[in-house]
């Protein structure tokens, strides 16, 4: 009987790392990538980015998917979408019912965008960029446009906003939060931000939650819980993902915020992996590009016979605002300690230490980046 494949679900950049770094252990053993997408491989974060230097989706894709099952000797499926999980026949099934037989099965789903409870006939038409699909709407819908309005000054809001106000937009940011960034950092960190940002014309209107969104005519109309109305062209949505975790879910796999797996990778259930955006590894979910790489290397051995569990070393976070250059390392949030703040017009420096003086963590932003090198060093490892 033909060896079984290992099914890789999923075509992003966990998916296609893991594989990537399977072949380079095994040249041997069949993988299969099932995509619900196009299958061609991409930088997702350029997508924060593309606007301002007028990249078209067509040109993000650095290799179209039979490059890709020609360069790592796969088969890919794309456009096929997974509609369950037999961990115990080893099957998935996809949605024209057909089943495929697995030896080993990774989980590499991503995440999605969260869609905010709102009111009003609008909501259908706010956007979001999750994916090269979404680009290519947001592009499309964009063309004539002059106005838009983010809702979420996370990390993807403010991206967005610094590249859409380069590309020559008008841009507002609307936030429930005292500051941009809140999640990522402390207080001065995000003023700076904040007057950097509005430095490069975008308006920020926090602490103001989004009630609802009407269509009038050719443009949508906001109101905030405040009864402020701001009438705009588009509305862009970037507040949070979700891990995908409903095929898991329905499998009996256990789910938490996202699919359970330990240091291995491993659910429960042996043979079936998780990685990436849909991923909570002992606790955690790091939906970035560096944890992803860690965790696909590791993944790769395991599923080559050499079970290697995940070290995640410091993975500082590059926040792609031309505007105002941020570098942020996230301390644990189990770790006690607080910030120390060095700040001029030029930078802030912030540093989380604990109380015996060790750093936990940092928020670099302005000319104070330069300072990332040297304290790269310092910093703990996410997990040992
Ligand atoms: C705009 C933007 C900018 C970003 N910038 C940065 C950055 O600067 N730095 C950084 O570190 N991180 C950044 N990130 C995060 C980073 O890009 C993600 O963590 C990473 O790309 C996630 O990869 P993934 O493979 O886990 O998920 P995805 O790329 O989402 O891939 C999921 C795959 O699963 C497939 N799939 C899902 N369900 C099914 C199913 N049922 N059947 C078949 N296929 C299925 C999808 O089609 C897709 O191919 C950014 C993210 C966004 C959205």
């Amino acid at each position: 009987m033909s060896q079984l494949p290992v099914i890789i679900i999923g075509s992003g950049l966990a998916g296609y790392t893991v594989a990537r770094e399977f072949r380079k252990l095994d040249a041997e053993t069949p993988i299969l990538i099932i995509s619900a997408d196009h299958g061609g491989f991409y930088s997702k974060p350029t997508l924060s980015n593309a606007l301002a230097t007028g990249k078209a989706p067509a040109s993000i894709v650095t290799a179209s998917v039979e490059k890709m099952a020609e360069q790592l000797k796969m088969t890919i499926r794309p456009y096929s979408r997974v509609a369950a999980i037999d961990p115990l026949a080893k099957t998935v099934t996809l949605r024209d019912g057909e089943k495929l037989p697995y030896s080993q099965l990774v989980l590499a789903l991503g995440a999605d965008s969260i869609r905010l409870p709102l009111e009003g006939e609008g909501v259908k038409d706010i956007l979001s960029v999750n994916d090269l699909d979404d680009y290519h709407q947001l592009r499309n819908v964009l063309e004539h446009k002059k106005d838009v309005t983010i809702l979420g000054a996370g990390l993807i809001g403010c991206e967005f906003a610094n590249d859409l106000t380069s590309a020559g937009y008008r841009v507002r940011v609307i936030d429930i939060s005292a500051q941009p960034l809140g999640r990522l950092l402390p207080q001065s960190g995000g003023a700076f931000l904040q007057r950097r940002l509005e430095a490069a014309g975008v308006t920020f209107h926090l602490g103001a939650a989004t009630r609802s969104v009407e269509r009038v005519h050719e443009s949508l109309r906001l109101t905030l819980a405040s009864g402020e109305i701001i009438q705009t062209d588009v509305v862009l949505s970037a507040v949070g993902l979700r891990p995908r975790t409903s095929l898991a879910e329905a499998a009996g796999i256990a789910v938490n915020r996202g699919i359970a797996v330990s240091r291995s990778l491993q659910t429960p259930h042996g043979d079936v992996y998780a990685l990436g955006d849909c991923a909570e590894v002992e606790g955690r979910v790091l939906p970035f590009v560096m944890p992803i790489m860690h965790a696909a290397r590791s993944l790769a051995a395991t599923l080559a016979q050499t079970p290697t569990p995940v070290r995640y070393p410091a993975m500082p976070v590059l926040v792609k605002t031309p505007a105002c250059p941020t570098i942020v390392s996230p301390p644990d949030p189990a770790r006690q300690g607080e910030w120390v703040v060095e700040e001029d017009d030029e930078g802030v420096k912030a540093l989380f230490k604990s109380a015996d003086g060790k750093l936990l963590g940092y928020a670099l932003l302005g000319a104070s980046t330069r300072e990332k090198n040297a304290l790269a060093t310092q910093l703990p490892a996410v997990m040992e």
